[in-house]
């Protein structure tokens, strides 16, 4: 397979627009002898001159060969096995080439079509080539001289706008169902329009995302709805009825015709996309609590009705809904904690007196549970005098007070629970959980 080489005067990507991180592993990869190459969104982004989010490597040197050059390097991932360059929150993931390969050792695929492991290294720039997803993914920016190699005339695609996969549309899809979320993300990020074939593809297998395991799809959820692009993913993920696999709940609302549902869920996505814009922290616990308020809410109604007060009511309801969603995509505990917290401050948040008005205002999730409050009113709630009451609390001196010390507990909260959740997780698979994962409460 010849691919095409853009030398470096031919393309428009230059050194300063890399992170320090990842030159520093493509130069130490290359002087111990290794080919060593930024792949992937890096190259992608930067031709369509956009901000990568992050850096992968490729390489010739297998992942133990990249563990002894780096001191700050961790292997991770069994179904596709990596190594990770560690500099503090930054991650820079390294994947050495695959071979191609029989069924056996190192490699499986089940019964389904379906790729379990991939783990046959020793291939050439080729073989990993013909592994990656789709053309524009499968750009290689070569460290040794500056070229940009392609193979599947990804650089021509881009420039037409196009996302096609590698090979046989059908078979991509149904080795790795997950692909046809990735579809989406990348034609709402990046303005790509699907190949008809890709379409086809996404229509005929998406029913195989109902076996993908729910830690994955929570991961594909994340990069979703904190690409900066969550309402044009949400919109394409509805085109392509592929919603049901992350939202079950919420999506059968939405093919009922819920307006509610829908237009809490297209703003709660606007305000992360505003939010990622303005590079203010956002957390994976607010999307979630968007998508299955509708259901929360209506399943406390009938507890209420059944005589329960709302906060046992909604108590009730959430120990109904939140496993439903678990069923579908998991949910960490650190993130479904709040979730429900955020829910169950909602009535209590009716009280703007007294020295209860004041414990909400130094408990850590009121910010939350006031924004939440918020976009229920937007969402056309009868809420505005509320929110105006508390908007106004705030902006007292005794508020900003009280405020204050939500905030210290809140950071003291996260400094306890920081070392848990740095620590190498053994179920992490080609996402990287740690990353995307970081929301700030
Ligand atoms: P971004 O990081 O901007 O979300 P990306 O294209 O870099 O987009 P990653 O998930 O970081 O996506 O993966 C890096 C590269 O690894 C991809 O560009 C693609 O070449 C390859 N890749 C990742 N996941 C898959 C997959 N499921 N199937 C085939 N190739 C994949
Ligand atoms: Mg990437």
């Amino acid at each position: 397979m010849q691919p095409n080489t853009l030398s470096r005067d031919q393309h428009n990507i230059s050194r300063k627009d890399i992170s320090k991180n990842a030159l520093k592993v493509l130069y130490r990869l290359n002087e111990a002898g290794y080919s060593s190459y930024l792949v992937g969104g890096g190259v992608r982004d930067l031709l369509l001159q956009q901000n990568p989010k992050d850096f992968d490597i490729a390489t010739d040197a297998s992942p133990e060969e990249v563990k002894a050059l780096f001191k700050n390097c961790r292997l991770i991932g069994r179904r596709f096995r990596l190594a990770h360059v560690v500099f503090g929150r930054d991650i820079i993931e390294v994947a050495t080439f695959r071979a191609a390969h029989s069924e056996g050792e190192g490699g499986a695929t089940g019964d389904s079509g379906r790729i379990t492991r991939d783990n046959v290294f020793g291939g050439t720039l080729a073989d990993d080539a013909v592994r990656r997803d789709f053309t524009v993914n499968a750009l290689y920016y070569n460290i040794d001289d500056f070229s940009v190699v392609d193979f599947f005339d990804g650089v021509e695609h881009l420039e037409q706008g196009r996302l096609t996969f590698i090979g046989d549309a059908q078979d991509r899809v149904i080795e790795d169902p997950v692909r046809a979320l990735r579809a989406v993300r990348f034609a709402a990020k990046l303005g790509l329009r699907m190949d008809d074939d890709c379409v086809a593809a996404i229509e005929q297998h998406r029913h195989l995302l109902s076996e993908i395991p729910p830690a994955r799809l929570f991961e594909e959820v994340l990069k979703l709805v904190q690409s900066g692009h969550g309402v044009a993913s949400f919109e394409l993920l509805r085109e392509h009825d592929l919603l049901q696999y992350l939202f079950p709940l919420a999506d059968s609302r939405l093919k009922q015709g819920d307006e509610y549902a829908e237009t809490m869920i297209l703003r709660g996505l606007g305000n992360t996309d505003s939010r990622i814009k303005e590079e203010l922290p956002v957390t994976p616990f607010y999307i979630y609590a968007v998508f299955l308020w509708p259901d929360v809410i209506a399943a406390a109604q009938v507890h209420e009705a059944d005589g329960f007060d709302p906060v046992p009511a909604l108590h009730m309801a959430a120990d109904e809904i939140v496993p439903q969603q678990l069923a579908a995509t998991s949910l960490p505990k650190r993130y479904s904690a709040p979730m429900r917290e955020v829910w169950v401050m909602q009535p209590r948040l009716k009280n703007t007196r007294g020295a209860r008005a004041k414990r909400m205002l130094s408990n850590p999730r009121f910010r939350a549970a006031y924004d939440f409050l918020c976009l229920r009113c937007d969402t056309g709630e009868n809420l505005k005098e509320l929110c105006d009451s508390w908007e106004s609390m705030q902006q007292t001196p005794e508020g900003q007070a009280l405020l204050e010390e939500a905030r210290k507990q809140a950071a003291s909260r996260r400094r306890t629970r920081a070392p848990r959740e740095g620590r190498p997780s053994a179920k992490k698979t080609r996402s990287r959980s740690r990353k995307s994962g970081t929301g700030t409460p």
